[in-house]
């Protein structure tokens, strides 16, 4: 045994962190963790749960007036921002507890304060020097906001799960994950939504298909969006914002929200006197192992920026204590992992877009469906779902499933395992559907979309 405190030093209780730390509790290692802001970082706190959480709140508008449709008679609807605001923060409590004990109970320390590292196995933290055989830092990300005159005034999705009120009007920039969930929940609460993205479509990197018929029931669902359009300065007057589009219009809200994306959080932890190299955006550096470029000191989840999702910050947990502590050297399996995006309607993806496809094989057919739901027969929305295969022609192998509409991420999960166990479409045609549902049309879809009119 060394002459360290501890086999192990996290820095940071997030999903990340508390993954690595209570298995390589549960392997043997002696454990500490350290946390400065909340138990269970930002999923718990400031992310998926609270965000998906608002995303209840803001579905059952429509439900509620759906409802009417089918027989329901409702004398009032209001609609308690303060209701939601404490529920929900009774609840990230209740599941700060339960991270809490699930780190005691696996044997580590938790520590509660910021550390900072000052030696390849040294730690301090509150005036404490800590060494350990091994550091690993999964500290996370931070909102990005833009250098622009009158940032002050803007807020990020940190601020908008406390916000004291719900605004009248809101302004949203950004084109990715945030910003089109948090446009769907503040313009289903009632709050006239405005979503400013700087090219010409949002969600760049998914289906182009997925993106436009998103963008289409996003519209049709009352946000408006605005393409092509940047703020260039936000200016306070005694009761509004407003926000200086760079072609000089103007647009008024009460809150301006910035989703431009996290930056890995890493200033002031001392990795650069260390020798531990980072990127551009301050990601830390990691070989297949996590292991950064000094020996001792390993890192994952969002400050290693790879792909910013919950259950990838788990696995590679998981990983490094496999790494360190049962002597099997582990990463995380990067291939095929689904994502949903919690708009307004859902979207789920996995696999290759038809455009990495078509880059990657040479022959691809596409198989694509828009329906509306059996749900909606009754009422009167004309709200579109999307689904959409992509399959390799020449080994009939599915490369891709996505879908936009109600449940996307609830179907697409069974889907990945399907795609990751190699799936061929002649799998899926076989597969007896599941009726009435909407997932049934991911067995059914027969015709390929004709190669005249493929994009
Ligand atoms: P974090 O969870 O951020 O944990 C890092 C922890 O380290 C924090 O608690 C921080 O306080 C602590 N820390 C930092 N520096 C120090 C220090 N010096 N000393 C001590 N402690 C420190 N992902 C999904 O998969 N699904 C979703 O639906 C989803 N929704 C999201 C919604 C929002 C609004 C946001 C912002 C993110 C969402 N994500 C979602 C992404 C997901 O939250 C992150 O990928 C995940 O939390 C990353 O985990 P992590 O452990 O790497 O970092
Ligand atoms: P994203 O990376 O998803 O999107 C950032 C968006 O901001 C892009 O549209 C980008 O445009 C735009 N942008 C970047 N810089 C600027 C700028 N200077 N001015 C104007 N626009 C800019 O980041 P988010 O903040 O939305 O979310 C962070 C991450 O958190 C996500 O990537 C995701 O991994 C995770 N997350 C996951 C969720 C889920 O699983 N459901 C939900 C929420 C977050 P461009 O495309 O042109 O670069």
């Amino acid at each position: 045994m060394s002459d360290n405190d501890y086999d192990l030093f996290v820095i940071g209780a997030g999903s990340a962190g508390v993954r690595a730390a209570r298995f390589s509790a549960n392997y043997g290692a002696r454990v500490a963790i350290a946390e400065d802001l909340y138990m269970g970082g930002t999923c718990v706190n400031v992310g998926c749960i609270p965000k998906k959480l608002f995303v209840y709140a803001a579905l059952y508008n429509e439900d509620y007036i759906n409802s009417a449709f089918y027989g329901w008679k409702t004398k009032s609807r209001e609609f308690n921002w303060r209701t939601l605001i404490d529920n929900k923060d009774q609840e990230i409590k209740r599941l700060n507890g339960i991270y809490e004990s699930l780190l005691e109970n696996s044997g580590a320390d938790v520590f509660s304060g910021r550390a900072t590292l000052v030696g390849p196995n040294t730690v301090v933290i509150s005036g404490r020097k800590i060494t350990a055989n091994y550091i690993l830092v999964a500290t996370g990300g931070w909102p990005v906001v833009p250098n622009i005159p009158g940032k002050e005034y803007s807020i990020t999705s940190n601020e908008a799960f406390y916000l004291e009120s719900l605004p009248n009007r809101i302004i949203i920039v950004g084109g990715g994950y945030i910003a089109v969930e948090f446009a769907g929940i503040f313009n289903a609460l009632g709050v006239e939504t405005t979503l400013i993205y700087r090219g010409e479509m949002f969600m760049r990197g998914f289906d182009n298909d997925v993106r436009s018929h998103l963008a289409e029931e996003m519209l049709k669902k009352g946000v408006d969006i605005k393409f092509s359009t940047n703020i260039s300065s936000i200016e306070k007057t005694n009761d509004e914002l407003v926000g200086v589009c760079e072609d000089g219009s103007l647009i008024y809200a009460d809150e301006i929200m910035y989703a431009i994306g996290r930056n890995p959080k890493v200033s002031g932890l001392g990795l650069e006197d260390l020798g531990v190299k980072t990127g551009e955006n301050g990601e830390i550096i990691v070989d297949d192992y996590y292991k950064t470029t000094v020996d001792s000191i390993y890192a994952i989840g969002d400050v290693i920026d790879r792909i910013q999702l919950t259950p990838v910050a788990l696995a590679e947990g998981m990983a490094v204590a496999k790494t360190l502590f049962r002597n099997q050297p582990s990463s995380a399996d990067y291939e095929y992992i689904p994502t949903a995006v919690f708009s307004q309607p859902e979207l789920g993806t996995v696999g290759l877009t038809e455009e990495e496809a078509r880059k990657l094989y040479d022959e691809v057919a596409i198989y694509k469906s828009s329906f509306r739901t059996l749900k909606h027969t009754l009422t009167d929305s004309d709200e579109k779902t999307l689904m959409k295969m992509v399959v390799d022609k020449k080994s009939d192998r599915v490369l891709g499933v996505h879908m936009v509409g109600a449940h996307a991420g609830e179907i697409l999960q069974g889907v990945a395992v399907a795609l990751r166990a190699g799936a061929t479409k002649s799998v899926f045609d076989t597969t007896i559907g599941i009726h009435p549902t909407s997932a049934e049309e991911l067995v059914t879809m027969r015709e390929p979309v004709p190669e005249s009119i493929e994009k």
